[in-house]
């Protein structure tokens, strides 16, 4: 080991002074990366770590097509975005060419959290009207108007704000019910009466598909079509928050197509640049002008040259690596594999997902399903120790949230299911 605990415990203290003490690592002692290739990260020890987390390197780690397209363009031009090229046109045209055929205009930023602003302002100003519907534990991003629609950070509701239960077919008050998708849906018309009641309108549904600080849930057949309805009934767009579950997550290229949702405003980041900052908006031409008209909008960072080359990279490898056909294959493999495991590890309460998206919902009984959380935190840690690293998420703690690369494989599936067998054995003998 070339860095001892207490070089690490030097790191930590100086993290603490020079960027405040945030609890920003997932483990009791962090892990200290240093490079990364495809699925796996290497710790500065030398350890491989099959990484089931992180949902920035969509088409893995460091894929060498993405970082020679980076460092290609970073050596003939990277600009202030104010001039004529040619990469940003080729960029806008193939990433709208994917996408439905309203969806034709795009506005480039830097981050998730810009680009889900924006959508806000967007619909504010088309609808004419100020309120937002969201799910009631949802996370947009970091500024002072999306920390108001991410519940998940800011849980005081303001007063513009309605929330959405999350329509669990595991949990929840309608799970297993024939009609829960139109049962879920008449939490729409109660949260647009609720704002009625204050004189308000809403001026967007804003939604991540793959429901993923929400525990990862199988959301039922035609809920979010119904929810839509009732939001457009009301005056308000759709936005679709695309960062978790765009980019074939979901088995499809975009997760509002794979649930079935038509949206005015579709937002991007996280896997856009594979880990170079970007965030996309895509909407409809006449929207996207009647706001630069109003506002005269511009990102100095936003859509330039080597964030564009890497974008057009991340869509060259997802289509010439057949990687959401693999998301589909590996992802039902990963799931078949947990509902095997789930006959000899009685803490599986239920898997889920879709695509390259998997949850596991851990109860210490099947039939009350009190949630295992103590368990779920536990067995993050005891991964780690097997090399695995995965997430947890949902209101109780209790789910994984397994995001890998979509250039995951089988026999990677197979480590990760090796591990959590070892791993849930080891829980089950110390509880
Ligand atoms: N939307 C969703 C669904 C997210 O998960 C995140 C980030 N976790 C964001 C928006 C914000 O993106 P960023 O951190 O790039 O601002």
């Amino acid at each position: 080991e070339r860095v001892s605990e207490s070089d690490e415990r030097e790191l930590l203290e100086q993290r603490h002074q020079l960027l405040g003490e945030q609890t920003w690592h997932f483990y009791q002692r962090p892990l200290h990366v240093e490079r990364a290739l495809g699925p796996w990260l290497y710790g500065v020890d030398g350890k491989a770590y099959l990484d089931l987390y992180n949902n920035v390197p969509q088409v893995g780690h460091c894929h060498p097509h993405v970082v020679r397209a980076i460092s290609r363009q970073a050596k003939v031009l990277n600009t202030n975005t104010r001039y004529l090229y040619r990469s940003v046109l080729d960029y806008a045209e193939r990433l709208t060419s994917l996408m439905p055929e309203h969806l034709n205009a795009c506005i480039f930023f830097n981050s998730g959290s810009e680009a889900n602003d924006i959508a806000l302002q967007m619909s504010r100003l088309i609808s004419g009207n100020h309120g937002a519907i969201v799910v009631e534990d949802a996370y947009h991003g970091i500024s002072e108007t999306i920390r108001d629609l991410s519940p998940k950070s800011r849980p005081q509701t303001a007063n513009h704000i309605a929330t959405l239960g999350v329509p669990c077919s595991y949990r929840g008050p309608h799970a297993g019910k024939e009609n829960s998708a139109e049962l879920y849906a008449q939490d729409a018309d109660a949260a647009i009466a609720e704002l009625q009641d204050k004189g308000i309108k809403p001026a967007c549904f804003m939604v991540d598909t793959a429901y993923c600080s929400s525990g990862v849930i199988d959301v039922p057949e035609g809920y979010l079509a119904l929810v839509e309805q009732k939001v457009r009934a009301a005056g308000g767009l759709i936005v679709a928050d695309e960062v978790q579950a765009g980019f074939g997550r979901l088995g499809q290229m975009w997760g509002h197509e794979a649930r079935g949702l038509k949206a005015d405003i579709v937002t991007m980041g996280k896997p856009v640049g594979n880990g170079h900052p970007l965030g996309v908006l895509v909407t409809s031409k006449a929207i996207l002008n009647r706001f630069i008209e109003a506002t005269a909008m511009f990102s100095t960072f936003g859509g330039n040259p080597v964030s564009c080359a890497a974008g057009m990279a991340v869509l060259d490898v997802i289509e010439d690596e057949d990687l959401i056909n693999n998301a589909n294959q590996t992802g039902d493999y990963l799931r078949e594999q947990l509902r095997q495991l789930a006959t000899t590890q009685p803490l599986i309460g239920d898997v889920r997902g879709q695509g390259m998206l998997a949850s596991v919902e851990f109860v210490t009984d099947r039939v009350t399903k009190a949630p295992a959380s103590e368990q779920t935190f536990a067995l993050l840690e005891l991964m780690r120790e097997q090399g695995v690293l995965i997430g947890s998420s949902g209101p109780l703690r209790n789910s994984l949230k397994l995001r890998p690369s979509l250039v995951f494989s089988r026999p990677q599936v197979d480590i990760f299911i090796q591990a959590l067998d070892k791993c849930l054995s080891q829980l089950a003998a110390n509880h």
